[in-house]
């Protein structure tokens, strides 16, 4: 089990989603761990300005890591779905400082690999979360950070998440801690009823019963919140049932490189052998 996990992301709900029963369950077994998020959230919604909407998202990323226990939420402040043009390789130093400055064990970001991703701010944290921990060891990358007291880390583990996700080879049995992300993701006030909405209108395009969703109904103020959370849970439940969880959160899992991987079967081969 990893010591220090950092978390990549790009927007304020982004670890919530997609490793909220995992970071809660390392933090429950000791693990800290700190989460980045690279925008500040600003177009999620259909009702708040851009200004009070990063306001209310900073504050509603800070309450939902309460939830889990983080150690710390951090922001980068980039205005949300922009990230696509900053300058190059900017976002990959600034992740980089991140390792360097946290030294994790662990880092968990979006899947550069995973398909159908259609979000600009997704794919952007991806790739420089990818280079950033697959070079921070390297001391003539970004070297001016070296200049600055910073040390070189090397990355050991890498979660990788996506909402398509390619090649998982992790599921993380999340039955003690699907309700501590329920919990935290409806900390994310903001986005319950613009993101239910959104699903809601997708599912009705799609033939749906949405009038059914959640099932058994909920009271009329709570209903975009019981909805989400029926959403959630059933997610983590179909990626339990692949593997035989009740629920799950699944993850492309990198711990060494194909050349060590491949030395190591050799060796475990050479052992057998005898
Ligand atoms: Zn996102």
């Amino acid at each position: 089990m990893s010591h220090r996990v950092l978390v990549l992301t790009a927007h304020p709900d982004d670890a919530e989603f997609f490793a909220g029963g995992t970071l809660a369950k390392m933090i429950g077994a000791g693990a800290e761990v700190s989460v980045l998020i690279a925008t500040n959230g600003d177009t999620g919604s259909f009702e708040l300005d851009r200004a009070r909407l990063a306001e209310v998202r900073r504050m509603e990323a800070l309450r939902a890591g309460g939830v889990l226990g983080v150690r710390e939420v951090a922001f980068l402040d980039y205005h949300n779905g922009e990230l696509d043009q900053l300058a190059p390789g900017r976002l990959r130093g600034q992740f980089m400082r991140a390792i360097r400055e946290r030294k994790p064990d662990a880092v968990f970001t979006f899947d550069p690999f995973a398909p159908f991703e259609g979000h600009p701010d997704h794919r952007a944290v991806a790739f420089a979360a990818l280079e950033a921990a697959n070079f921070s060891s390297f001391p003539l990358h970004y070297p001016e950070q070296l200049a600055d007291g910073l040390e070189t880390h090397l990355v050991a583990e890498k979660y990788f998440f996506g909402k398509y996700p390619m090649h998982a080879n992790k599921a993380v049995d999340i039955s003690d801690t699907i309700e501590k992300k329920v919990a935290a993701l409806l900390e994310h006030e903001s986005q319950v009823a613009f993101l239910f909405q959104a699903w809601m209108q997708q599912a009705a395009l799609a033939g749906v019963d949405v009038d059914n969703i959640p099932p058994g109904g909920a009271a009329e103020g709570e209903r975009p919140a019981q909805g989400m959370a029926w959403i959630v849970r059933e997610q983590a439940r179909a990626d339990g049932a692949a593997v035989g969880l009740e629920f799950a959160e699944q993850f492309r899992y990198v711990r060494f490189s194909k050349m060590i991987e491949t030395v190591l079967e050799a060796r475990r081969s050479m052992t057998n052998d005898k």
